[in-house]
């Protein structure tokens, strides 16, 4: 996949204005006050004033909730603010649903949600049933381990068969690492949620939890002095914001809105504010793919 890294926003202003028109859709196709198509999901949601988001509530960085106000914060909530105000929709009617890993297919095939923004990894298996606009950020999953145990470092060392490691149930980390496993049965301990691993982790029943960087330097932030990274990324884990299947029109919508914000400050100003206070580099900029 290519990357670019972020340059300096300085001067795009003309770009980014014209990209977000495109995103935005200024004309009145419909000529009945909409400035989308008849009949499109945007229309819809536009008139519904209404955005409902499936997104993760445990993940510090990405999408946690708060013990004190109950409001859900992190990157990918960012981003789905970015898609709300592209649609005309104020950010304060976006309705959040938990969406562990397990419910993110189900929740889009049972309309229970618009979109899902839950560190969402894209793959052919989940786009038989779903489909995804993005990347807008690409993880890459890796371990995390008690700080002071040294005798990890990568998925190499579960080859002996001897450590237990923790994971989520239908993540991309949990199905990966398997193949370092000898036996998954015995080795693989599989949760709803990552904020299970982390107990497991502290109370010493598992030896390490494998999930993507991000998720895992948002858990080592939140848990000061306690956990560590083992070793370096093994996959890359492109992120994108799940859709029904087959609402192509909607899925273009929301990757030029993507790249409207890629280039006028606000994808960046995201990250800042969210994960980005757990990592001192900017991230990379992938490319849209447009399948
Ligand atoms: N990105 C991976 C996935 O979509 C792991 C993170 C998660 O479980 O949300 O499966």
């Amino acid at each position: 996949m290519r990357i670019t890294r972020i340059t300096a926003a300085v001067g795009a202003l003309a770009l980014a204005m014209a990209a977000a028109a495109c995103s935005g859709g200024s004309s009145d196709s419909t000529g009945d006050g909409t400035p989308f198509p008849a009949g499109s999901t945007m229309e819809r949601l536009y008139e519904a004033k209404r955005l409902r988001v499936g997104t993760k509530f445990d993940q510090p960085g990405f999408g946690l909730q708060q013990p004190d106000t109950g409001v859900i914060k992190g990157f990918d909530v960012e981003i789905a603010k970015i898609i709300a105000r592209s649609l005309g929709i104020p950010t304060s009617a976006i309705e959040y649903t938990e969406t562990p890993s397990t419910i993110r297919e189900q929740v889009l095939q049972q309309d229970r949600v618009d979109i899902v923004v839950a560190t969402y990894t894209i793959n052919d298996k989940r786009k038989q049933v779903v489909d995804f606009a993005g990347p807008y950020y690409v993880a890459g999953q890796t371990l995390m381990v008690r700080i002071d145990d040294t005798s990890i470092t990568g998925p190499d060392s579960l080859k002996d068969g001897k450590k237990k490691v923790c994971s989520v149930k239908n993540s991309t980390p949990a199905a990966t690492i398997v193949k370092y496993l000898q036996d998954s049965a015995k080795q693989l301990e599989l949760f709803d949620t990552y904020q299970k691993c982390v107990e497991e982790l502290q109370n010493e029943r598992v030896d390490a939890v494998t999930t993507d960087n991000v998720i895992l330097t948002g858990l080592i932030a939140s848990n000061e002095g306690q956990f560590a990274l083992a070793g370096s990324p093994f996959t890359e884990e492109p992120y994108g914001i799940g859709v029904k299947k087959g609402d192509n029109d909607f899925r273009t919508f929301i990757n030029d809105a993507l790249e409207a914000s890629f280039h006028d400050g606000s994808y960046l100003k995201a990250w800042k504010l969210t994960a980005g206070k757990f990592d001192p580099n900017d991230p990379l900029i992938p490319t849209i793919d447009r399948y």
